[in-house]
């Protein structure tokens, strides 16, 4: 149980020092059990990571349910349950402002194949999701909708979030959704880039799923 606190604190200082959320921005959560309640381990709100100690950590039901008596969950806690109840394969999840995939994601616009990596998000694009105010069961909903067949998507006007199978695969998928977005808008510098076809994204889908089998 400690051990995965240990591994939120962890994963949350990487956060600042890989510049992929400074200070108090995004938040990081794994799945668990406590005391035979399933829910998930969250970074709690307002609180710089340079700081945080494992009795800081927030356990939260899949059913929403915290202690009001120890410290709160992130304030965009909502979306992180409704991952792990909707997507049964998400262990952890890792949400950040990271620049390049906030910039873009005030274009309010999906990132097509312009380079084959985009199917780390598992489809031929990287979904972003229609607005709504932090921590609404609205923002919830529109996240849900982008995560569609996905392990990642972007968050209109506000950042990324990504999914997987522990929490260091996860951080890896959030670094390289940065990448891309970095990349894309580095490409769109230049004019319209070729956007991949379709046939050739299911060959490289294929690939991808045949590489992670191995
Ligand atoms: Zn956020």
């Amino acid at each position: 149980m400690s051990k995965l606190k240990s591994e939120v604190i962890k994963y949350s200082k990487k956060l600042n020092i890989t510049n992929l959320s400074p200070l108090r921005s995004g938040n990081i959560s794994v799945r668990a059990t406590a005391k035979g309640v399933d829910g998930f381990y969250i970074t709690p709100s307002g609180m710089k990571y340079s700081i945080l100690k494992t009795k800081d950590i927030v356990f939260v039901s899949l059913k929403g349910i915290y202690d009001r008596k120890k410290s709160k969950p992130s304030s965009e806690w909502r979306f992180h349950q409704d991952i792990y109840v909707n997507k049964k394969k998400a262990k952890a999840i890792v949400h950040a402002h990271s620049t390049c995939a906030t910039a873009f994601s005030c274009h309010q616009k999906n990132i097509p194949a312009f380079h084959y990596m985009v199917a780390v998000a598992g489809g031929d694009d990287l979904k972003c999701t229609k607005y709504a105010t932090f921590g609404t069961k609205e923002l919830s909903r529109n996240i849900i909708k982008a995560l569609k067949s996905r392990t990642a998507c972007l968050i209109a006007n506000h950042g990324q979030v990504v999914f997987g199978d522990n929490l260091e695969k996860t951080f890896e998928l959030a670094e390289e959704i940065e990448n891309i977005c970095h990349q894309y808008i580095n490409a769109l510098r230049i004019g319209i880039p070729k956007i991949l076809s379709r046939k050739e994204m299911k060959i490289v889908l294929g690939k991808f799923k045949n590489y992670k089998k191995g």
